[in-house]
């Protein structure tokens, strides 16, 4: 436990006037924990941004579907705080699960159209979860800025939308996909592969690679080449691929012919860890 952790949205808001009250800026950088070096990049681009950066760490049941990892999604709190203050992180807003959903907790915040396709349909209920915890997470703390990864660039283009029309005065950031160096982008659902499986994983990336470069060669081929993409992580041993899919990246319509500017998307099984990853086209 430290001083920089809290856990009711009392104490935050009262945390956040008195920054206020003395003019600094402030941003949030929310969390679902297991901290690892993408997490700390948005916290940097924050603390680059602000004066002062909260971090919140809350694993949302309300995202996650029945048959999902909830129950296993990895939870160390003291070694989260750690990583993240050392980030540079002023405050890490730990809220209970009775704090954010409290008896009786009514609401839900839909977000259509940029969730029809992609995760959408594969994930029942999931932006529905996310886009209502982050609106109330930014209501919460009214930060100046909220930085989200592209790593879940569905995501960020649903909170984008959310904020606009629900006009919550606040900046959304995005932040670049960080990797490790074999190229898999960084996930807190990465510890669960197994060293085969782990060996696999950066095909992930390659093969949307592949796909980004060969569609810029056949604009037309897009089906086909997304097609042969799925096929290619199969015999890669992927256990399902649920979309390799070029959208636009703006309205995420997607795209049978492809036009700048776009961006290669994909979800696959690499045995029961569930990879998301993209990358633009350009
Ligand atoms: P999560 O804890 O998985 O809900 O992620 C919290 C935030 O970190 C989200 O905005 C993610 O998009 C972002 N994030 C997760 N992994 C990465 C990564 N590898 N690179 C950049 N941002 C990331």
């Amino acid at each position: 436990m430290t001083d920089s952790i809290i856990r009711s949205v009392a104490d935050l808001r009262e945390i956040v006037a008195g920054w206020r009250q003395e003019g600094k800026r402030v941003g949030l950088v929310p969390t679902m924990g297991a901290i690892h070096a993408g997490h700390l990049s948005l916290v940097s681009i924050a603390a680059k941004n602000c004066d002062k950066v909260i971090a919140s760490v809350f694993v949302n049941p309300t995202q996650f579907g029945k048959n999902e990892d909830l129950d296993a999604y990895p939870v160390d709190e003291a070694k989260d705080v750690r990583n993240l203050t050392d980030a540079g992180t002023d405050l890490v807003f730990c809220p209970g699960k009775e704090e954010i959903y409290p008896n009786g907790f009514s609401t839900v915040i839909s977000v259509s159209g940029l969730t029809a396709g992609l995760c959408g349909p594969f994930r029942p209920g999931h932006f529905d979860g996310v886009a209502t915890v982050v609106s109330k997470l930014l209501l919460q703390c009214l930060p100046d800025i909220a930085v989200f990864g592209e790593k879940d660039y569905q995501q960020l283009l649903v909170i984008r939308q959310l904020v606009s029309d629900l006009n919550i005065p606040v900046e959304i950031v995005g932040a670049p996909i960080i990797r490790e160096d074999d190229g898999l982008a960084m996930s807190s659902r990465n510890r669960y592969l197994s060293p085969d499986e782990r060996r696999v994983a950066p095909e992930f990336n390659r093969v949307l690679t592949d796909v980004a470069a060969l569609i810029k060669a056949k604009p037309d081929e897009c089906q086909n080449i997304c097609r042969n993409a799925r096929e290619e992580l199969l015999e890669l041993g992927f256990a399902s691929v649920d979309y390799v899919s070029v959208c636009d990246i703006e309205t995420l319509e997607l795209l049978k012919t492809y036009r700048h500017p776009a961006r290669v998307f994909g979800a696959a099984y690499l045995g029961a860890s569930r990879l998301i990853d993209n990358l633009p086209v350009d």
